[in-house]
């Protein structure tokens, strides 16, 4: 039986928009929109979806679209306690949790304790407090399918393997716009050319981590948790046409992976009819036409970022807390043109490699953490670029 009745957190951004795009497709019932504070886009989404619940976590926001949506049933809720508890009283039975950064992780937490199935596209609830959410998840009966391209593959090939462990997980990576790039060339590109991606179309954060290999080493991070392997079982390859989504290999090598034209909208219509498979937007696959696929080593000299994902997750702790909490404050200031894009390496690693880490973090220290990096990130941005 496919779910039948959705929330979508995250309603008005990409992933959001694309799983409106599904729930048309296949008649689901929408009951909750949620979002911060984009007042005439929801109203649009809501007017066409009729849900139960809208809610707007920036208040202001709320109180204006309380005002428009005056004449139609639809309960307007606003703030983050309130988003919350509309979650837990939604009877959705799957919710999207496409909420970028750490905002992510309380909804995420609420759609656990409600026994919710979480298609989760939220990246950094995974980084930094996968431990705390995994826990409500197997109290409460609810269940995680992931939503990254990569990690839905990964999810997709691990179906039908009984009791086989894992050997190697092989995670693809488009390369992003400036593969075969030198340091010097890095130095040289703004943000908008970093938000040109070849492949896939993103929110700008995770285009210009696409561009650094930073949104690779979070993969990394988050196939290591979700999955439950060590970081040495997790192989990144640059695969530039993303035609194989990433794969997994068995004790007997054999490699199971999963292919499909790049589009989102198949890894979130799989995490909703999980595990059903439905009709979907994607193009089918022609392989003459295709061609050739091809795969390289990525370039671990010239792109940083993705080895120091590797250190923070072998360090664990608060570290890959800090490492996201430093990227998301440098790459704001790389999209402001204000330092240039090998800057965003030097300023993450330094932070990175100097905080020291706590073994065993309870959810304050993380949040401490998640603070003090940047603090400490925006400190030595100002030195930086004199601001
Ligand atoms: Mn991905």
């Amino acid at each position: 039986m496919i779910n039948n009745k959705i929330a979508i957190l995250g309603s008005t951004g990409s992933v959001g928009k694309q799983s409106i795009e599904i729930a048309k497709l296949h008649n689901l019932k929408v009951d909750l929109l949620a979002s911060c504070s984009s007042v005439n886009e929801i109203e649009k989404q809501a007017r066409e979806l009729s849900p139960k619940y809208c809610v707007l976590t920036n208040e202001i926001c709320a109180n204006e679209l309380k005002v428009k949506l005056k004449d139609t049933d639809i309960k307007v809720y606003g703030g983050e306690c309130d988003l919350n508890s509309v979650i837990e009283e939604s009877s959705a039975d799957t919710a999207v949790n496409a909420i970028s950064g750490f905002a992510g992780l309380a909804p995420a937490i609420a759609c656990a304790k409600s026994g919710k199935r979480i298609a989760m596209s939220n990246k950094e609830a995974i980084v930094i407090a996968y431990k705390f959410l995994k826990e409500e998840i197997e109290k409460n009966n609810s269940e995680l399918i992931p939503v990254d391209s990569e990690h839905s593959a990964i999810f997709q090939c691990l179906q039908g393997r009984a009791n086989n462990a894992i050997k190697r997980i092989i995670l693809t990576s488009s390369g992003g716009p400036f593969r075969h790039k030198n340091r010097e060339e890095l130095s040289t590109y703004t943000s908008k050319q970093a938000l040109a991606h070849p492949t896939w179309k993103m929110g700008a954060k995770i285009t210009v981590d696409s561009a650094s290999l930073m949104n690779k080493g979070f993969e990394v991070i988050e196939a290591v948790r979700l999955f439950n392997v060590t970081p040495e079982q997790v192989k990144v390859v640059v695969h530039p046409q993303s035609i194989m989504h990433s794969a997994v290999e068995y004790t007997d090598n054999s490699v199971i992976a999963q292919m499909g034209a790049p589009d989102m909208r198949t890894c979130i219509q799989y995490a909703i009819t999980y595990p059903n498979r439905m009709p979907s937007y994607a193009e089918p696959l022609d392989f003459a036409k295709l061609g050739s696929l091809t795969f390289e080593e990525p370039d671990m000299n010239t792109f940083t970022l993705l080895p120091l994902a590797f250190y923070a997750i072998e360090q664990d702790g608060i570290i890959p807390t800090v490492l996201n909490a430093t990227d998301e404050v440098a790459v704001k200031y790389f999209l402001e043109d204000k330092i240039k894009f090998t800057d965003v390496f030097d300023v993450v690693e330094n932070i990175v490699r100097s905080f020291e880490n706590i073994k065993n973090p309870s959810l304050n220290d993380i949040l401490l953490a998640d603070k003090e990096a940047r603090e400490r990130t925006e400190e030595k941005i100002r030195f930086l670029a004199q601001i």
